[in-house]
């Protein structure tokens, strides 16, 4: 038995025979030796069932690639954006005309009309800030969620 056929050699030769990448003589070379070595067929099978399983944790990574992509997907997420801005530019016009009509149509003296501006402000800011960290803590949610 030469060098070429030692055991040693094929079994070197079995993870290239398994992915297809070796050429035609070397595949023929590593054929007739396991046809006569049981040694390294037996060899061959376990590195086959290894590669198999190797494969089956590989699939929910490609689940996890699908849903990377659902969530990223740019239609819904241009759908998202230009909704969004509906929403806001509807809610900001409702309250500049209720603030334009409360200014111009309320018979209150100046200042208790700065006053209770003030507060409506005041209040909003504090209600868009606690909205703005929830929508960021829904992001982060939605990150790790990929991540796992
Ligand atoms: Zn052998």
């Amino acid at each position: 038995m030469n060098i070429e056929n030692s055991c040693q050699h094929i079994e070197e030769m079995l993870s290239g025979y398994l992915d297809g990448e070796l050429t035609q003589q070397e595949g023929q070379h590593v054929n007739v030796h396991m046809g006569q070595c049981a040694t390294c067929a037996h060899f061959f099978a376990q590195l086959r069932q290894l590669q198999g399983s190797i494969q089956q944790t590989r699939y929910p990574e490609l689940e996890t690639e699908k849903l990377r992509k659902l969530l990223h997907d740019s239609t819904s997420h241009t759908l998202q954006g230009v909704s969004w801005f509906a929403i806001v530019a509807g809610v900001v016009t409702i309250l500049v005309m209720a603030a334009y009509e409360f200014w111009m149509n309320s018979v209150m003296p100046w200042y208790e009309r700065l006053a209770i501006g003030l507060l409506w402000g005041g209040g909003l800011g504090l209600f868009v800030s606690v909205l703005r960290q929830r929508l960021i803590a829904r992001k982060t949610d939605k990150y790790r969620k990929v991540k796992l």
